[in-house]
């Protein structure tokens, strides 16, 4: 745990964040209702998330091992504001993604496409507290979300418990190549 805490301390010093008491139904009108933003909420009050001010971020250019051209995300509007400690003072999912990357020194992570705002500010938060680039660290692959005949995401979250299972747009001979520079097959 001390190297979350050290990681969202350096974050903290580092003045990118804000204290933020607002709960999800106010940030769900497009604004903080506390002047947050203005830094005027203590980071050491009660129960506030510790946020990241997304607006003068410039979009992230994101390379992947399959979409050669990379994606490119707009964090403010994809992930406003995300938090990088919750209410209750635990580390949020962003910050111990990678701070968990770096301790098991991870190089190679394949995620869904739904995930690519998660990357892009890790991306963000590995600069910042101090791990360097991101993406010369860790080689990414996003793939297409594998849909039901509906086109919905197959997902237990979606309330999906069987297949078939249609609509990926990945070419099998993308995935072949893939696993050929992954395992060092000549
Ligand atoms: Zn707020």
């Amino acid at each position: 745990m001390k190297d979350y805490f050290a990681a969202l301390d350096k974050l903290r010093s580092n003045g990118h964040l804000f204290a933020c008491p607002c709960s999800r139904k106010e940030l769900a009108t497009g604004k903080h209702k506390y002047s947050c933003l203005q830094g005027k909420v203590s980071f050491d009050a009660e129960n506030v998330a510790w946020r990241v001010n997304t607006r003068d971020l410039e979009p992230i250019t994101i390379p992947d091992l399959i979409q050669r051209e990379g994606f490119t995300v707009d964090l403010h509007q994809a992930m406003p504001d995300f938090a990088v400690r919750r209410k209750d003072g635990r580390p949020a999912y962003q910050p111990a993604c990678v701070v968990d990357d770096v301790l098991f020194s991870i190089n190679t992570v394949g995620r869904g496409q739904d995930l690519l705002p998660s990357t892009a500010a890790q991306a963000v938060l590995s600069k910042w507290m101090g791990f360097g680039d991101l993406f010369e660290r860790i080689s990414f692959v996003h793939h297409p979300l594998v849909t039901g005949t509906d086109g919905a995401k197959l997902s237990k979250s979606a309330g999906k418990t069987e297949g078939p299972i249609i609509g990926t747009s990945v070419q099998p001979a993308d995935f072949s190549d893939l696993l050929t520079g992954w395992l060092a097959i000549p």
